[in-house]
């Protein structure tokens, strides 16, 4: 069993925070980055609205640079996937991966959320056959084809937007007749030649073989069913957080997000949590990266007690 002071899980803009702090407050922490470095961030094409970056910055780039700072300071970055924990006999900690076990001190969960999905026929057994949660990734293959885009939110807007930089045409298909999304995303896309809405509707089926062709839409308002023609799916409905294994260790809301007090601490004593794990509101990386920052502090004064405590 590989024993360890500070063990951070997941690697998003929370986790990585975490990372700089603890690793700046010489507690050499070990992150386990997840199978996606950079968490959501690392699948978001432009980010406009983190400061310090006045022209923008991508996702991935973002990602890399906080990644760098981390590993300046002396953390460890390993790629590995969480399996299971046990917080419930207290300090230290077990937490298995695939490879290995280890034994910490205190943990910071920073695992994050997911993309949600529709959950009807077609989209598990289409994903990568036209259907996409990510336009940064896939947007590319649609170049001068016609796309579908569920979703009324910020992240439907602003990945919609990108798409028109590849697609013939993105037809948004949302559930009201109004958007959730914020003023500024919602301009720039009502702006787009290339983007038309279906309003009060819903999508009831991914249609093709072996390749999307097709969605079958209900208008919420007159139940009438149609066909619409498409080569891709991209759906951006909200997210759900990564928190499943946690149950019976880590205190939740009903919705699944971890619960955390005014100081990042879960209800295990030891074991802080920072990012979209345990923030249904805010949601942004700002907020992460304060959260994280917040949550490191948190747990190098609890160390500390700890030690102070053994004399
Ligand atoms: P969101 O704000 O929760 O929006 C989800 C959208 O999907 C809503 O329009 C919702 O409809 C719709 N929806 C949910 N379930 C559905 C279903 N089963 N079928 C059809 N439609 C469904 O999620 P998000 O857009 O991913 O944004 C998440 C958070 O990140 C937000 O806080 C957002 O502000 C933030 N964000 C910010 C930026 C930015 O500032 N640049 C970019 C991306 C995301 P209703 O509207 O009817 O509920």
């Amino acid at each position: 069993m590989q024993k360890e002071k500070v063990i951070i899980i997941g690697s998003g803009p929370a986790g990585l925070t975490v990372a700089i702090y603890t690793a700046r407050a010489i507690l050499n922490p070990l992150v386990i980055a997840g199978c996606q470095l950079g968490g959501q961030t690392s699948i978001t094409n432009q980010i406009e609205n983190y400061p310090g970056f006045p022209e923008g910055i991508t996702g991935p780039e973002l990602g890399e640079f906080m990644q760098k700072q981390a590993e300046v300071f002396g953390a460890r970055i390993m790629i590995d996937e969480v399996t299971g924990v046990d917080f419930n006999n207290g300090s230290p900690f077990i937490i298995r991966t695939h490879g290995e076990v280890f034994e910490a001190e205190v943990v910071i969960v920073c695992v994050g959320a997911s993309r949600r999905r529709l959950e009807i026929p077609g989209e598990e057994e289409m994903i990568g056959h036209g259907v996409s949660f990510c336009a940064t990734c896939d947007g590319f293959f649609f170049r001068d084809k016609d796309v579908v885009v569920v979703g009324g939110g910020d992240s439907a807007m602003e990945e919609a937007v990108f798409l028109t930089r590849f697609v013939n045409q993105a037809r948004v298909i949302h559930r009201r007749d109004e958007l959730r999304a914020g003023e500024t995303l919602k301009k720039r896309a009502f702006a787009n030649e290339k983007i038309n809405f279906i309003w009060d509707s819903v999508v009831e089926e991914i249609i093709g073989d072996g390749k999307v062709e097709a969605v079958r839409i209900r208008n919420v308002k007159t139940g009438g069913t149609s066909e619409l023609a498409t080569d891709g799916v991209f759906i951006f409905i909200g997210q759900y957080p990564n928190s499943s294994l946690f149950e019976g260790q880590l205190e939740m809301d009903e919705r699944g997000y971890l619960i955390t007090d005014d100081h990042m601490a879960t209800s295990v004593p030891g074991v802080f949590a920072a990012g979209e794990i345990q923030d249904p509101t805010y949601r942004q990386i700002a907020t992460s990266v304060g959260q994280g920052c917040a949550a490191a502090i948190m747990a190098e004064r609890w160390l500390e007690e700890q030690e102070k405590g053994r004399g």
